[in-house]
């Protein structure tokens, strides 16, 4: 039974996603998400995933996982507020403090859940935010729910952000005005010009708000895009996701004391949602402390981005203009991105193709996410198999 017009809804809707060629169909992995992957039944070099430092099956991490599971049990039993902060908890969030340089840190249960909750604490209805318009879905949402003002402004383009800024400082109808973006954003692998957003919110009184998922672990020696600029005491809000190159999940908020303060007692996330699980936050802080201890992860991360990119681009492919280990390969047309990427996965490599709407039109790409856990064969292997396809496909002369 259930509700018609919910049938009718989902039916009519499915239908025309998959007309469209846009309803995506999800594969499970059989392995872990390692550098080579098991999926659709066959082994694959996996060029998709976010563990840019390999530390999601890093066996330091899993033993202190299992260590505090055994201990501590496999849930927190409660939201933050009320019991479900172990000592576990506090000694993650001092340890990100120290590594992002802040007084304070706050964690959340994702990255997704941190821009839910640290923008709506504290901007509201009488305020207006400044948004680069490539900015991740997850600060799309936070700055809807908080009901601000939201003023995009041309990805990275700093005359028009600085024109933005002014207008809506001098048009007085806003209490607070915030800018915020992407430390390093996924798709390009771009960075945020920081040294001139954080100069132009100087101007004009902006509180700054940096979400840093892909540079934290990546940037900054892996303290971060603002530490890679030196800004750590000028930006108020260092967001950061464990999740990615820390290889767990997650979330954080690292900045002033009083702002951690205030977000502990105003988010919503963190007063009615339960705390991270005691195995997690034990991982997290391994990641930490092997983060903080070394660079060795880092650099491997770094020369495999390298050497891929060399690789890719000595073939003729146009890798665009990214500043990070991550390497789009922009092939233009939709169908063809589509394709190329089917014929990739189809000779072993598996990288996913990213098209209108998620980046502009005629702009298709497959993006590659090298890690540090790739071996120089893997990537030679996936070479070959671009360069393969790329010929049989006419991309390549
Ligand atoms: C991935 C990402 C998130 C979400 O992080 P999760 O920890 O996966 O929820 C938030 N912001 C940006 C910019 C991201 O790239």
């Amino acid at each position: 039974m259930g509700s018609s017009i919910l049938r009718q809804f989902l039916e009519e809707n499915l239908a025309e996603l998959k007309s469209k060629g846009l309803y995506n169909v999800i594969d499970p992995l059989e392995t872990a998400n390692g550098p080579i992957i098991k999926v659709g039944g066959k082994e694959r070099i996996n060029l998709s995933s976010n563990n840019y430092l390999g530390l999601a099956t890093d066996p330091r991490l899993i033993e202190a996982a299992v260590a505090a599971t055994r201990q501590y049990g496999v849930g927190a039993g409660a939201v933050r507020t009320i019991n479900g902060t172990l000592q576990l908890h506090v000694s993650l969030e001092q340890k990100l403090a120290h590594f992002k340089q802040t007084e304070a840190a706050i964690a959340y249960q994702s990255g997704f859940n941190c821009n839910m909750a640290a923008i709506s604490a504290v901007m509201d209805k009488q305020d207006a935010i400044l948004s680069d318009e490539l900015n991740h879905a997850s600060i799309i949402d936070g700055c809807r729910l908080s009901k601000a003002k939201i003023i995009p402004y041309k990805h990275s383009d700093m005359d028009d952000l600085r024109l933005k800024a002014k207008e809506a400082k001098q048009s007085g109808l806003y209490k607070k005005i915030m800018v915020i973006t992407d430390g390093v954003f996924s798709m390009d692998g771009d960075i945020a010009k920081l040294p001139e957003i954080v100069q132009i919110a100087d101007e004009f009184d902006l509180i700054t708000y940096v979400d840093d998922a892909h540079g934290s672990g990546v940037l900054g020696k892996g303290a971060g895009t603002v530490k890679h600029f030196g800004l750590s005491d000028k930006v108020d809000f260092q967001i950061g996701t464990l999740s990615k190159a820390i290889g767990v999940v997650g979330g954080y908020v690292a900045g002033k004391q009083e702002l951690i303060d205030w977000l502990k007692v105003r988010s919503r996330p963190f007063l009615f949602s339960t705390a991270l699980p005691p195995g997690d936050v034990a991982a997290c802080l391994t990641a930490i402390d092997i983060l903080a201890g070394s660079t060795e992860l880092h650099d491997r991360l770094w020369e495999n981005g390298t050497y891929l990119k060399q690789g890719l681009r000595q073939l003729g492919f146009d890798i665009g203009q990214s500043e990070t280990p991550i390497t789009p390969c922009i092939i233009g047309d939709e169908k063809q991105t589509q394709e190329f990427s089917r014929r990739l996965y189809e000779e072993g490599v598996y990288a996913k193709a990213i098209v209108f709407p998620t980046v502009p039109r005629g702009t298709g790409r497959v993006r590659n996410m090298p890690t540090a856990a790739h071996t120089k064969e893997m990537l030679d292997q996936a070479l070959a198999i671009y360069e393969k396809v790329g010929k049989e496909m006419g991309i390549l002369a």
